[in-house]
């Protein structure tokens, strides 16, 4: 399968990793849209939100408890942070393997400005 962000995983692309664990992966976005600007990824290839099954739901919960740990250890628990998952067609996906965005580092736009 043809996966940018399986490459990035499997290390065959490079990124700057974030976050590592058995089954979570995140790095700084390329193009970064605040000065916090991370995608959390399953390493299991799951295409998207809409292709979520109950089989592939515990890996949502390690994703949240890694977005946890590094908004805690880098002090955005405290100012505050956003989180996205773009999903699909009408959500404005471009990369089809599931991911988590997490921005922070300034104050964000109002709540989904520019809809
Ligand atoms: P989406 O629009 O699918 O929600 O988000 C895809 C994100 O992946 C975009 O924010 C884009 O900047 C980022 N991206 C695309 N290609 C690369 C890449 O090669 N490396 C990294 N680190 N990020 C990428
Ligand atoms: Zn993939």
């Amino acid at each position: 399968m043809d996966c940018l962000f399986c490459k990035i995983i499997e290390g065959k692309i490079a990124s700057s990793k974030v976050y590592d664990d058995k089954n979570v992966f995140a790095f700084k976005d390329i193009s970064p849209q605040a000065p916090i600007h991370y995608l959390f990824v399953p390493k299991n290839h799951i295409s998207s939100l809409a292709q979520f099954t109950d089989d592939t739901m515990p890996v949502m919960e390690e994703i949240f408890a890694a977005i946890r740990n590094v908004t805690k250890q880098e002090g955005h628990d405290k100012s505050g942070f956003r989180i996205a998952i773009n999903t699909g067609q009408h959500g404005c996906q471009t990369v089809h393997h599931l991911h988590v965005h997490l921005l922070a580092g300034k104050q964000l736009g109002g709540n989904f400005s520019g809809l």
